[in-house]
């Protein structure tokens, strides 16, 4: 088994995007957990960022709620009547 290198802030958070789309190799993703895991201001940046992406995402997945179709479809239908 290799031994997992220890690496600093700046390496880990210049990761940290790749790492959180789990785009990093094993070995790199095991260095970020491993600086994680003894720094808490990466941690509190990472939990940021994961939040952040989650956010987007939701965002982005998101449909129209029913609601508001029906609203504007009862807007365009009480225009037509005029
Ligand atoms: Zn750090």
């Amino acid at each position: 088994m290799s031994k997992i290198r220890q690496i600093g802030c700046e390496e880990a958070l210049k990761q940290l995007l790749e790492y959180l789309d789990q785009e990093l190799g094993e070995q790199h993703s095991h260095e970020v957990d491993q600086h994680l895991s003894t720094c808490r201001s990466c941690y509190s940046r990472m939990e940021f960022e994961k939040r952040l992406k989650q956010r987007l995402q939701d965002a982005g997945r998101q449909e129209v709620p029913d609601t508001l179709k029906d609203r504007i479809n009862r807007l365009f239908a009480e225009q037509n009547k005029n």
